[in-house]
């Protein structure tokens, strides 16, 4: 008994941590932002994997997530915790993900270069078959303790992790650069380095999103380690861009 909730605690956790890198690395910094190039069987592997952890629609959630970046705490922001209020954003965020999610205008307007292909059509377009899929494994390998860890990963990333990136990053913590969101070390150890949202607001193109030595992006050794292995292309970091000459 003891020892299946430890397993199962550890399962969820491994589970909880597969979705935040894939989502950080595949959905957030290679496919919304253009921050970094993956090589397309790498490409897959964070595909398959964000459809298994999350059933996430890719297309549904780069626009959501652009329309933010346009409309930082601003009218239009679809989750600013200064306009909705701040617990309204860090409990129901997934509620206010949905209502952009599902406006078509929204998908047109921010995600209209992102074509289907054939992977979209059959298998990553309808998510809640990758969440049964993953449940299903979970539980080929834990037994009925695998829901158990299905639902502690589920509740972790939809109300906890998710929304302390759009609600606690834009409420507390440090600045470097002039706007509304901020940065928490905490939440960047849990979010695979997301919770650097002040850094990433400035420089959203940049693959790495710590920027000070102090800073720890835990994604971003993930994504050196496949430079070096010449599997992904990443685009210029903060540093870069700020030692870049400024045009006049
Ligand atoms: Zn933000
Ligand atoms: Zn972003």
């Amino acid at each position: 008994m003891i020892s299946s909730l430890v397993l199962t605690l550890i399962a969820a956790a491994i589970v909880v941590q597969i979705a935040v890198f894939s989502t950080t690395i595949y959905l957030h910094r290679s496919v919304t932002h253009r921050a970094i190039k993956l090589q397309p069987t790498v490409a897959l592997v964070f595909r398959m994997a964000l459809w298994l952890t999350t059933g996430i629609v890719v297309k549904q959630w780069v626009a959501v997530h652009r329309k933010h970046h346009a409309f930082p705490d601003e009218e239009g922001d679809p989750h600013s915790p200064h306009l909705a209020g701040f617990w309204s954003v860090q409990l129901g965020n997934v509620f206010h993900y949905v209502r952009e999610a599902r406006n078509p205008e929204v998908i047109e307007k921010y995600a209209k270069d992102l074509k289907d292909d054939a992977w979209d059509r059959y298998l990553f377009n309808h998510g809640t078959t990758g969440v049964l899929v993953g449940l299903t494994l979970l539980c080929l390998g834990l037994g009925s303790w695998g829901l158990l860890a299905g639902a502690l990963h589920g509740v972790s990333y939809v109300f906890i992790l998710s929304p302390s990136v759009n609600g606690l990053c834009h409420f507390f913590g440090r600045k470097n650069f002039d706007n509304t969101a901020t940065n928490l070390q905490s939440i960047a150890f849990l979010t695979g380095g997301e919770g650097l949202h002040n850094n990433h607001h400035a420089f959203q193109r940049s693959p790495k999103f710590s920027y000070r030595a102090s800073e720890f992006d835990p994604a971003w050794p993930v994504i050196w380690v496949l430079t070096k292995l010449r599997l992904a292309q990443p685009y210029t970091t903060i540093k870069e861009a700020l030692a870049q000459p400024q045009e006049s």
